[in-house]
């Protein structure tokens, strides 16, 4: 029941969102030129349920003894089978023509056909709607326009009947000659920089996927096309402009597009927290609410819209709660992403919650709370993009560094010799290299247990944290070998350092039998070809620490190119080094 409940509530909302504001009578005088006028106060409104009324009725007293003022705040009447008919006039009693426009701003009704009457005749029809191909419209524009011209003292009444399968929504608006034209282009403006904004950052974010090859990425782009193009079905505008020949399309377009935004939507709010890390539980509902909801994109074409009204509400509103679940869990559990996602989210919620206080007559009609919608989805997405560009900085981040001990790891080890290898082309540049390894670790762990073993490599590794200042950094290069890297550093320092290394680490590290030999090397004038080459040096020079009785310093000799044999370097003796 409670569900039955809130999918009312929900649909209701749905309504509210689509509605416009106020009271009805009398035809409209337009002697002189209306700015904009809400012609809802002066409607006339009837319900055919079974659609008895057709066009040779309008001059029939027993027809229009049917019509009743509006009493409602607007002309929304909800889901409905009925064919609903409004009616308005308007009288010109100047002498002067006067050239006007009325706006019917719901761009999402099935059939409209609009009569207008003078003198008791049928003088203009149109047959449009969003059933009806593009062409049928008397304006091609997004919503339903539709010209009216009256001569001097004439008066003009307007028939407009409404079917549509979806929520009937008339919201009528008479523009003068020269009003429509700026409000137009307004609306156009924003929409522009709205749809704009979307194209610009669905390329920034291809280009960041093709760079990178996260695959955050790739489910935020399907959010971002899915959803922008359900706001431009929404608007009316992907009819104009993506469909306008295939009315059919138009109508399951929007479920399609709807489910589809979800589904994606779910979808990246899960890689973008990590939630099958965060939670098990939030991982398995949204699997599951994106296997009924491919399930409704199954069905749309097969069962209709109408049909999915109720069902899609609820998904809807499942989505948002766990959309909303999703981001609380990980900001408690510390996702730094966490934080921007649920800001997004706010600021989405709240531009909507203003749209809504405009629509209850609580704000007044203005820029802000009449775009509330769009400006809070507009700030939603520039919030999701900063939470992505945090998350994807962290994972880049954990791609490089080491599990166990938190150093920085081999791939970025990698990355960073080859880069400081090419630094240390230009003259006077000087680079070194220590290769580090531990000794006799093996009998350590058969002696100690691996877990022991492990605890060393961390205290180790937070002597080498200590120790290692800028510019230089330690790698944990792999199991029980480190390297550190020097730029700007020269044979001097890095000797010391590598000595000062080696008695910290034996002094260190909460075991007596724990020490470590190390192997330097240094780059200066381009000496070695390759940053191979160079890194092959430190491991000789490892070689012959090793060889030489371990728990020592070993350099490797400049000027001694690639293949250095080790025999070639000086030997060294207990804590010294071979220079
Ligand atoms: P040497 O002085 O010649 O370097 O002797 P070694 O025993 O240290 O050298 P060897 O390469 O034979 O053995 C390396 C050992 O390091 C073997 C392996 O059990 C241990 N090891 C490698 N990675 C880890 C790790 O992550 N944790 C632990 N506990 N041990 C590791
Ligand atoms: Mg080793
Ligand atoms: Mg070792």
């Amino acid at each position: 029941m409670a569900v039955v409940k809130l999918t009312r509530a929900l649909v209701l909302l749905v309504l509210i969102i689509m509605a416009r504001p106020a009271l009805a009578r009398a035809p409209l005088d337009v002697e002189t030129s209306p700015t904009e006028v809400n012609l809802t106060p002066y409607l006339e409104v009837y319900e055919d349920p079974y659609a008895r009324f057709g066009v040779e009725d309008l001059r029939h007293d027993s027809f229009n003894a049917q019509f009743e003022p509006l009493k409602r705040e607007s002309a929304n009447f909800g889901f409905s089978s009925s064919d609903w008919w409004v009616r308005f006039s308007v009288r010109n009693s100047g002498d002067r023509y006067q050239n006007l426009t009325f706006k019917l701003d719901y761009p999402l009704l099935d059939h409209v056909d609009v009569w207008v009457l003078s003198g008791g005749r049928v003088i203009r029809t149109w047959e449009t709607g969003n059933r009806q191909p593009f062409s049928s419209r008397a304006v091609e524009h997004r919503d339903f326009l539709f010209p009216l011209a009256l001569a001097g003292d004439e008066e003009q009444t307007v028939y407009l009947r409404v079917r549509t399968k979806g929520p009937v929504n008339i919201g009528l608006t008479l523009f003068g000659h020269n009003t429509l034209l700026p409000t137009i282009e307004l609306e156009y403006m924003v929409f522009g920089a709205y749809f704009g904004g979307f194209i610009l950052l669905a390329l920034c974010i291809s280009l960041l996927y093709l760079m990178d090859r996260q695959v955050a990425f790739l489910y935020y782009l399907t959010y971002i096309v899915s959803y922008s193009s359900y706001m431009m079905a929404f608007n009316g505008l992907a009819f104009q402009y993506l469909w306008p020949e295939a009315p059919e399309f138009g109508q399951i377009s929007r479920p399609i597009l709807l489910t589809l935004s979800i589904i994606f939507l779910l979808q990246f709010c899960r890689s973008l927290l990590g939630i099958e890390r965060v939670s098990a539980f939030l991982h398995r509902c949204v699997t599951g609410l994106q296997c009924v909801l491919v399930g409704v994109l199954i069905a749309v074409p097969v069962v209709g819209y109408g049909v999915l009204v109720e069902p899609l509400a609820i998904f809807l509103l499942l989505a948002l709660v766990l959309v909303l679940a999703m981001g609380l869990v990980a900001h408690m559990k510390g996702e730094p992403a966490a934080k921007y996602y649920l800001w997004a989210w706010s600021v989405f919620l709240g531009g909507v919650f203003i749209y809504l206080l405009k629509v209850f007559g609580v704000l007044p009609h203005n820029f802000v709370t009449h775009y509330g919608f769009q400006i809070g989805s507009f700030f939603e997405f520039v919030f999701l993009s900063i939470a992505l560009g945090v998350r994807v900085r962290e994972l880049r981040i954990q791609s490089n560094v080491d599990g166990l001990t938190g150093l920085a790891n081999r791939r970025h080890f990698d990355r960073e010799l080859t880069s400081e290898f090419r630094l240390s082309d230009r003259p006077e540049a000087e680079l070194c290299l220590m290769v580090l390894d531990v000794d006799h670790f093996k009998d350590f762990n058969d002696k100690h247990g691996h877990p022991v073993g492990d605890k060393v490599l961390k205290e180790l590794a937070l002597v080498l944290k200590k120790q290692i200042r800028r510019p230089g950094t330690a790698f944990r290069y792999g199991g029980e070998e480190f390297a550190v890297l020097l730029p700007r550093t020269d044979l001097d320092e890095a000797r010391v350092l590598a000595e000062r290394l080696r008695t910290r680490i034996s002094k260190d590290v909460p075991f007596d039998d724990v020490t470590v030999s190390i192997g330097v090397v240094s780059r200066r004038d381009g000496s070695f070809d390759s940053s191979a080459e160079f890194f092959n040096a430190g491991d000789k020079a490892l070689y012959l620490a090793k060889n030489t009785g371990r728990n020592r310093v070993a350099i490797y000799r400049t000027g001694m190119k690639s293949f250095v044999d080790a025999r070639q370097v000086s030997p060294v003796t207990g804590g010294g080094e071979a220079g």
